[in-house]
């Protein structure tokens, strides 16, 4: 069997008295591309947070390419790794967010430019080069200049898709990413991820509301409730034969 490239292994994460997720487990193959749906709160967002080690899990072992995330340290509080192991983990990792998070002062190229010149040392004229070949992939040449707020939704969010991707990251993490969107605006973003998924050997983990989509686009489908996995299977398994009632319930009511 191919080594995982992620692995998630007894990860509890507690936040105060509540549980978010609890001794939770599941393995992620390279080029795998994962749909994590659920009811709000059951903790899919917090699995992507970890990922990127936005939050530290209270319990538990996160690997990324067999290697640690996070160390036990202080007697059993679990600690992000030191910083420099973390870059190059993160340099792994792209995450685009529900509400894009572009630097609104700076361009469209210059918001895709600048990560790879300021954490990857790439030289400035080859960061604009790949910044142009990527902005092109999402269909949005023409706007390479104009500045943030003078996108739509839709295409400040293929921004945010062709900045996460210029850092080259083997994982890619979507969470939400069509949620701020009106609703005839999140067809192109969709579009743009449907054409990642299968031109792209990328593991992505997807964590959405959009039942349709995670159905076409996943190799594998994750029913998250109240911290744990309920079901897990190929699409057309857990949406047209899902077997457990918490499932069945929940997707009555979303699809
Ligand atoms: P989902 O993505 O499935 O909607 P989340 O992972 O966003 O779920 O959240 C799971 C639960 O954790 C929610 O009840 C949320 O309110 C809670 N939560 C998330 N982050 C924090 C935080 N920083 N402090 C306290 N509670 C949080």
């Amino acid at each position: 069997m191919i080594a995982p490239i992620i692995r998630i292994q007894d990860v509890s994460k507690r936040f105060g008295e509540l549980t978010v997720l609890d001794k939770l487990s599941f393995d992620v193959a390279p080029g795998e591309k994962l749909a994590l749906i659920g009811p709000s709160g059951s903790g899919k967002t917090t699995i992507l947070r970890l990922l990127m080690t936005l939050e530290t899990p209270t319990d538990g072992l996160v690997l990324v390419d067999g290697e640690p995330l996070f160390h036990k340290r202080q007697g059993d509080a679990l600690v992000p790794a030191d910083e420099r192991h973390l870059h190059r983990m993160r340099e792994k990792i792209g995450m685009v967010f529900q509400h894009f998070n572009l630097f609104p002062h700076k361009s469209v190229c210059e918001n895709v430019c600048l990560a790879p010149v300021l954490t990857q040392g790439v030289k400035p004229a080859d960061a604009k080069r790949r910044a142009m070949e990527l902005l092109d992939m999402v269909g949005l040449s023409a706007k390479v200049d104009a500045m943030p707020a003078q996108l739509s939704g839709g295409q400040k969010q293929r921004v945010a898709i062709a900045r996460a991707l210029a850092l080259s990251p083997k994982i890619m993490l979507f969470d939400e990413v069509t949620s701020a969107l009106d609703p005839e605006l999140v067809e192109e973003v969709l579009n743009v991820m449907h054409m990642l998924a299968r031109e792209t050997d990328m593991t992505m983990l997807l964590v959405t509301h959009e039942m349709g989509f995670a159905h076409d686009f996943a190799d594998r489908v994750l029913f998250f409730d109240r911290g744990r996995i309920v079901e897990e299977g190929a699409p057309e398994e857990i949406f047209k034969n899902p077997r457990q009632e918490r499932t069945q319930t929940f997707l009555r009511k979303v699809v």
